[in-house]
């Protein structure tokens, strides 16, 4: 007796990415940062850590909006904060796309989409990236409920620029999210966005930039009447007191936001020429990842498993046409560095992996 949906039944389920329990790991693998948080981070934590913990928090998240708002230059009413960008996705999806509904994406993409689709039980259109990752043409769907566009994507690390996501958001029927997890690392952002168009939705998380992702903070701007919307959606109490104190403190501190991200921003140049030195094709990345080419699908699993016996853990997805592609996260330089002797040996000793020692 199966008791779940037929789509439940169905669908696999998102897996994410590797966390050791294990000590001694290099962790490249989930785009964590590499540094500390900011110190008043944790000053925050601990003031919040009293007998207010009894009460609920605040439904409204009404702190961490203002915040956001001075933070970003936009008005408290157009922020919606959650636990996570992952929960604001999920509340999209249960927000706007019903079973059959149409739920677009370019692909190969962050791999949540599918799941919040399969759960809502919704239609998939997943549009192939060309090779070089631009904007599909044919991402543009009648009847689309919902166009996700991760910008810069994952797995590639590639952007489209703001001036083509804009003329996407005219095109498209339904809300397009940008969702941009990894945007603080990039060139430019499509914030501005939310004020011409009434169905973008932007996300944003601290879990990468500002070092975060063990607290489960994200947040969500568009206009008010989508923002409003979306509040009868979420739960009630989705952010907690402990998260509100510590979000409000990390964007406070954009000293130290910049100092880390200038310092991923250099080691991913470093990352990029010294993959490229060594023969592989590097995509442009505009986040704190790589991705890059290996000579076949073999290789990327052979390198992905002798560096993992190593200790040093990178992601390797069988995303389809890119098989033999591999994602590492932008570490420490001396992480990096370690990464790139381990590659250097496993290329030395396995001929035909095509990595030159
Ligand atoms: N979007 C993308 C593209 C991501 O890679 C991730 C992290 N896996 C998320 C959203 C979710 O981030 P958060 O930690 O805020 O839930």
């Amino acid at each position: 007796m199966n008791l779940f949906r037929k789509n439940i039944q169905r669908m696999e389920g998102y897996v994410p990415g590797e966390q050791p329990q294990e000590p001694g790991f290099i962790k490249l693998n989930t785009n964590e940062n590499p540094y500390p948080p900011s110190p008043r981070v944790i000053a925050a934590l601990k003031e919040s850590a009293s007998n207010l913990l009894r009460l609920y928090p605040d439904p409204l998240v009404t702190k961490l909006r203002e915040k956001t708002a001075e933070v970003l230059g936009t008005r408290p009413e157009r922020v919606l904060v959650g636990n996570g960008s992952d929960e604001l996705l999920g509340i999209i999806a249960r927000a706007f796309a019903g079973p059959g509904d149409k739920i677009v994406f370019p692909s190969p993409t962050y791999l949540l989409y599918k799941t919040l689709a399969e759960i809502q039980d919704a239609q998939t259109v997943e549009v192939d990236f060309p090779e070089d990752f631009s904007l599909p043409k044919d991402v543009v769907v009648k009847g689309a409920r919902i166009t996700f566009l991760c910008n810069p994507n994952s797995p590639s690390g590639t952007m489209v620029w703001p001036e083509e996501v804009s003329r996407l958001a005219r095109e498209i029927d339904g809300v397009l999210v940008i969702d941009e997890a990894y945007v603080e690392f990039a060139d430019t952002n499509c914030l501005s966005l939310t004020e011409e168009h009434p169905n973008v939705l932007i996300l944003r998380t601290v879990s990468k930039s500002y070092s975060l992702a063990g607290l489960r903070l994200g947040l969500c701007i568009g206009q008010e009447g989508l923002i409003q919307g979306l509040l009868k959606v979420k739960d009630s109490y989705n952010v907690d007191r402990l998260s509100m104190a510590a979000g409000v403190a990390a964007l406070d501190d954009q000293e130290h936001l910049k100092g880390n991200v200038e310092k991923i921003r250099q080691t991913r140049s470093y990352l990029t020429e010294s993959l490229r030195e060594m023969g592989f094709f590097v995509y442009p990345s505009q986040s704190n990842f790589v991705f890059f080419r290996t000579p076949n699908p073999q290789a990327a699993r052979e390198i992905y498993l002798q560096l993992k016996a190593q200790k040093i853990l990178i992601r390797y997805v069988e995303y389809k046409r890119f098989e033999d592609c591999l994602r590492v996260s932008v570490g420490t330089r001396e992480e990096i560095d370690a990464f790139l002797d381990r590659l250097a040996e496993v290329g030395a000793r396995g001929q035909g992996l095509g990595v030159r020692g």
